[in-house]
């Protein structure tokens, strides 16, 4: 059976005491296993992150920023090659894995400007002969510990910025789809990154355990369900990190009776269901604003029977299967639960049958939901969406702000001023304007706000910046020129 290595002072490591099952979620095979950290051996790979630390940060921006190049062609080149790694241990379809690695590529795109990002500011004679300047330093040796829904997307989210700094980087990947940050390791090995500058961990919460507390680790960046996420920020922060920790999401679709019913329509179909709905961003519940609603509905409903679900490697294929047949179980009970609690199921998608053994469920719609509803009140991550019916602007404001997430939201209608509005009213990090996945360009940052996000600054863009270095502000003072030895040619003052 194929292990899956570490990746530790640029080579890779495979023997382990421990081993993690890893499986084609298309095929419900358990196809390889992955090689699980103990102790031992993240402290081997810390050591090694350390040791590369003082000529990497010495390394010159102009030489870093070759390598970041460099990395966006080969990724660019091999982006097939790396599509279907995603696609055999996540299940998402070809051409949703070729959009995850796009949209992290913008992060090293972000990078090769790393020259301009690093500039320090400067104060001429701010008191007689006095100059004041400043710089941003690395951190040190930075932990990215990333979530199953993004396994290449998210580590470039981390990785690009923190070795741009001049960190060097443990990445610690879910041990659920392990193989592309072996992957991403390589291809920056092969753009001239040095040994020990980027690292993967293989693990789980032992791993994880070591990270947070090991002394030589100066920053943690974690991206994954809201306890976790909690509980690393907190453990983090007790031995003196600095952490940014994204958790979970329920976000919400606003419709206004205003809007564009066919856009909203195909807005709700790919936001809720694209990726199985395993996207953190994932619109899961749509708010109907007034006399909208039973239209709405409909028009999703009729979308909904023309979506194929198959394998992610058939190119007829809209949706993939779940990561594994335990959350396949989890996504169902939350629609049975819903008929239970007084819901309504349009459409119920663990009726649909499938020719496999794969951890595939049909995609369901459950109208008439309300807060206190366990289909409102968790984190499905799944291709469920709740509709909740509201009467006014308002109504539907109030219900975003009221939810503890507030990772992504969206409003979809054709009022300027009430978008507007709703800009300044709503409690997210993230905003969409008939746009149903608000993810930022790489050259913003992205961050929830609530239980979405623990820490200060967001991901990547200009505040992965601020997160992954130190400012360093140096005054200086100089003889005054005419005491010079030198003769500068300055007038005698009498
Ligand atoms: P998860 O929290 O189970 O795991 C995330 C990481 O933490 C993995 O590397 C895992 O190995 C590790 N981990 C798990 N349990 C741990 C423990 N007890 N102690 C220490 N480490 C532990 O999340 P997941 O299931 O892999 O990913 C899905 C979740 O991630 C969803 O909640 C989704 O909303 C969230 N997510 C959020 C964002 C965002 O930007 N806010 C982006 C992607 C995913």
């Amino acid at each position: 059976m194929h292990t899956i290595p570490h990746y530790i002072n640029g080579g890779r490591v495979a023997d382990a005491e421990r081993f993690g099952l890893v499986y084609n979620p298309a095929t419900g095979e358990q196809e390889k296993q992955v090689a699980l950290a103990s102790a031992a051996r993240v402290e081997e790979a810390i050591a090694a992150a350390s040791a590369a630390l003082p000529a990497w940060r010495a390394t010159s921006l102009a030489k870093r920023t070759n390598i970041f190049f460099r990395v966006r062609e080969i990724l660019t080149q091999r982006k097939s090659e790396l599509a279907a790694i995603l696609t055999s241990e996540h299940g998402k379809v070809l051409s949703d894995a070729e959009g995850e690695i796009s949209r992290g590529l913008e992060n090293i795109e972000f990078a090769t400007g790393l020259s301009h990002m690093l500039k320090g500011e400067r104060s001429e004679q701010v008191s007689s002969g006095v100059d004041v300047h400043s710089v941003r330093q690395p951190v040190g040796v930075v932990a990215c510990i990333t979530p199953f829904n993004f396994p290449a997307m998210v580590p470039l989210w981390m990785i690009g910025s923190a070795l741009a700094c001049g960190n060097t980087v443990l990445l610690k990947p879910s041990e659920k789809d392990p193989s592309s940050a072996v992957f991403i390791a390589e291809v920056f090995a092969e753009a001239g990154l040095p040994a020990g500058v980027l690292n993967v961990v293989q693990g789980d919460k032992e791993a994880v355990d070591v990270l947070l507390e090991h002394p030589d680790v100066k920053a943690v960046s974690f991206v994954g369900s809201t306890p976790i996420a909690q509980s690393i920020y907190k453990r983090a922060a007790d031995h003196g990190k600095r952490v940014q920790a994204l958790g979970g999401a329920k976000n919400h679709m606003v419709v206004l009776p205003d809007a564009d019913l066919d856009m909203a329509a195909d807005a709700a179909i790919s936001a809720a269901y694209g990726s199985a709905g395993e996207r953190c961003m994932a619109v899961s519940v749509l708010v109907a604003v007034g006399a909208i609603a039973d239209d709405l509905v409909a028009a999703i409903q009729s979308r909904m029977a023309t979506l194929t679900i198959g394998p992610g490697t058939d190119p007829a294929s809209q949706m993939g299967p779940l990561i594994t047949a335990e959350h396949r179980e989890r996504v169902a009970s939350y629609v049975a639960g819903a008929e239970n609690e007084g819901a309504t199921v349009v459409v119920d998608g663990r009726s649909q049958q499938f020719d496999s053994n794969g951890f595939f469920i049909g995609v369901s719609l459950v109208d008439h939901v309300k807060p206190g509803m366990k289909v409102y009140d968790d984190e499905i991550f799944g291709p469920v969406l709740s509709v909740v019916r509201v009467d006014t602007y308002s109504d539907a404001v109030r219900l975003v702000n009221d939810n503890e997430f507030g990772n992504g939201v969206a409003i979809f209608t054709r009022d300027g001023g009430a978008a507007r509005q709703f800009e300044f009213d709503v409690e997210a990090g993230m905003v969409g304007v008939n746009v149903p996945i608000p993810v930022p360009v790489g050259t913003f940052s992205f961050g929830g706000w609530k239980n979405s996000l623990f820490g200060d600054t967001h991901m990547y863009g200009p505040d992965s910046i601020r997160f992954y270095t130190r400012g360093k502000v140096v005054t200086t003072r100089w003889p005054d020129p005419s005491t010079s030895v030198i003769d500068l040619g300055f007038p005698q003052v009498d």
